[in-house]
């Protein structure tokens, strides 16, 4: 494939990653090349049981078929430039993509596990008034690949420690809805036996409120958690926090929830971010549960994280507990997101899409 790096005039060739096929995929791609589909399942082995990087140590693999690989892929597209570790465990990995530019990914450690947090953009363009990660819009989308790659190189770095990823949230840069055929992709890898084999449950997806991904998410058939990004109990707010609710207004978006929940039996999670003075007192817990009631769902209540181009206050602490109080009292499942990672700008919005060259400027 040609295609020019970001930011400069330079061409060069670059090979898709292995990692954004399925399996099924590969073996269709072993049966176009005169190969017998079981090659794809060995294959699959060395990517993610052993994780190699290079296609001359899949031993078991013929060396003719080895050198086609090696012609028409490459394995991670993805190269570590941070690692970082914060007080409490929380990584953050920056990674260049092939085209020069980087994404963020982090690693959360939980009493129940790891889990990692994945970007599917370089930037977004939904532009939600409180995140980090739409201030430079959108530059691009990540392949199936890309995503894939983010949670080997982790894994990677977790085996030098005898640990594993746990755990998957789709909560990094970008709108994923926005990317939806990767995203899907990315999904069915992870989530394969042969593959990664991170159960479905262990995986949740949040969208900003794409509708009608909702209602097409409702259709593959998958076990995956469901997070919508609410963040207002009324439409007028919503609007002020988040312009995609000119597009997909509340009253429609929980009407897609509520279709979603039906179809699928699954309960989903509502993200509602406190922002001081904004969306975080007493009349507006009364309005949410107005809101919820009778749903299966559950409230994730998220502190503001700040975001110094924002000029979001965060909510007293006595305040969030009262507005937990209102929720509960009402019979609304809810807790309030344990916050990680700050020392190491990690937490919930604050990641950022930086391209490089504007880094060193
Ligand atoms: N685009 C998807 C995935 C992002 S998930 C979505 O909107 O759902 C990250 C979560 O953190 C979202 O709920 C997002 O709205 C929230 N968030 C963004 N900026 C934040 C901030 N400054 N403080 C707290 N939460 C924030």
């Amino acid at each position: 494939m040609l295609e020019k790096t970001a930011g400069s005039n330079e061409t060069k060739t670059y090979l898709p990653s292995i990692y954004s096929l399925t399996l099924e995929q590969l073996q269709d791609w072993m049966v176009e090349h005169g190969e017998k589909p079981f090659r794809a399942t060995q294959i699959y082995e060395w990517l993610y049981g052993k994780r190699i990087i290079s296609f001359e140590d899949m031993t078991n693999i013929p060396k003719s078929l080895r050198e086609k690989l090696a012609e028409q892929f490459t394995i991670t597209t993805l190269k570590t430039l941070v690692q970082q570790t914060s007080k409490d465990g929380t990584m953050k990995f920056l990674f260049e993509l092939h085209d020069g530019y980087s994404i963020e990914t982090v690693l959360m450690r939980h009493d129940y596990g790891n889990s990692i947090c994945v970007t599917t953009q370089v930037g977004c363009r939904i532009g939600c008034t409180f995140c980090a990660s739409t201030l430079g819009g959108l530059k691009r989308h990540l392949e199936a690949g890309e995503i894939v790659a983010q949670v080997v190189n982790v894994q990677k770095a977790l085996d030098e420690q005898n640990e594993r990823v746990d755990s998957i949230v789709v909560m990094g840069i970008g709108e994923p809805f926005d990317n939806y055929d990767e995203l899907i992709k990315f999904l069915k890898i992870v989530n394969h036996p042969k593959g990664l084999h991170i159960g479905a449950r262990h995986i949740t997806v949040s969208t900003s409120g794409i509708i009608p991904k909702i209602y097409q998410f409702a259709e593959e058939g998958m076990q995956i958690n469901f997070a919508i990004s609410l963040h207002a109990p009324t439409t007028e707010l919503r609007t002020k926090l988040m312009p995609i609710n000119k597009a997909y207004p509340l009253p429609k978006l929980m009407e897609a929830v509520r279709y979603y929940i039906e179809k699928t039996g699954r309960r989903v999670t509502f993200e509602y971010g406190l922002f001081g003075g904004v969306n975080d007192q007493i009349e507006h817990a009364e309005q949410l549960s107005a809101l919820l009631k009778g749903l299966k769902c559950h409230v994730n209540l998220i502190p503001v994280n700040y975001v110094p181009e924002r000029n979001y206050v965060r909510t007293p602490r006595e305040q969030i507990f009262a507005f937990e109080r209102t929720l509960k009292k009402h019979g609304i499942n809810v807790t309030i997101r344990r916050e990680q990672g700050h020392d190491i700008d990690a937490a919930c919005g604050q990641l950022r899409a930086k391209e490089r060259k504007e880094e060193t400027r």
